[in-house]
């Protein structure tokens, strides 16, 4: 017998191509020494050439997902991704609140605040951002958007440090104890640099930037790894660290599948038997 890992709890959509959403949530689970366990909010119908559409799980079965395995198994930390609409949000709030997941509980909560697929195939209903805003966001630990999000969510258009840390006090405003405001879609220069903020503390996490077309999944993959190591026990600084060395490392292994955008890989932790 093997001592049982922590548990972290993926609340996301399906990519039936395996790269992104839920799958890329449960493989880094696996890959950063986590048990893996998952609430389904969406089926998507989708490949490497994008998002063909998408089924909502009733919000009933998303928060009864919660509970079961909250109730029996624990959870160590969880993360959102595709939430969908403002139903299935109000169904995760009270599954989390129930189980103690997020800032009121004390189970550690990453909201990747998804918007839409890289495609620009949306993955959120328009009315359902206000959802995001005044309900998921302040239950986050952390809250972990890229450029577009940011945008959405607070109407800040970044382009320079000011306006990033601008955004970064509007996303703290709207109540999570931590923002990673991910620079990844910034174009120019040699590294994808990220601002992590809780308003008192400021830490810039720098990777090298791969020259890869094949990025699906990346943001799942970053808010997964920094899931994980929140799930063993490491503060959100150091669980940001560690996210960043993990999709450094998963973009720089990524590899081409199908006729459009390939995956980011977590295989480098995986030994080849
Ligand atoms: N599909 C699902 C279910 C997702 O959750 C996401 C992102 O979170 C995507 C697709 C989009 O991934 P990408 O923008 O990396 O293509």
């Amino acid at each position: 017998m093997t001592t049982t890992p922590p548990t972290a709890l993926s609340i996301a959509g399906s990519d039936s191509g395996g790269g992104a959403g839920m799958q890329a949530d449960l493989r880094t689970f696996f890959a950063c020494r986590t048990h893996g366990m998952s609430a389904v909010t969406a089926v998507t119908v989708q490949n490497s050439l994008g998002v063909r559409g998408f089924t909502e799980v009733a919000p009933e079965t998303v928060t009864a997902q919660i509970s079961a395995v909250a109730g029996d198994m624990g959870v160590g930390a969880a993360k959102t991704g595709m939430l969908a609409s403002a139903e299935i949000i109000d169904a995760v709030c009270s599954g989390c609140d129930a189980a103690g997941i997020g800032r009121s509980g004390s189970v550690p909560l990453v909201i990747d605040p998804v918007a839409a697929s890289m495609h620009g195939h949306a993955l959120l209903r328009d009315e359902a951002l206000e959802a995001i805003r005044a309900e998921a966001i302040p239950r986050a630990t952390l809250v972990t958007p890229n450029l577009d999000e940011v945008r959405l969510l607070t109407g800040v258009e970044v382009t320079d440090g000011a306006t990033r840390r601008a955004a970064a006090q509007e996303l703290l405003k709207l109540g999570a104890q931590w923002v990673l405001i991910k620079g990844g879609h910034f174009d120019g220069g040699a590294t994808c640099v990220d601002l992590l903020s809780d308003g008192d503390t400021e830490i810039e996490l720098t990777g090298r930037r791969h020259a890869t077309p094949h990025t699906h999944g990346g943001g799942d993959t970053l808010a997964a790894a920094i899931t994980a190591a929140l799930a063993h026990g490491h503060t959100v600084p150091d669980a940001a660290e560690a996210g960043k060395r993990f999709i450094t490392q998963a973009v720089a292994d990524a590899y081409p599948l199908g006729a459009g955008t390939g995956p980011v890989s977590p295989f480098f932790r995986v030994d080849t038997a």
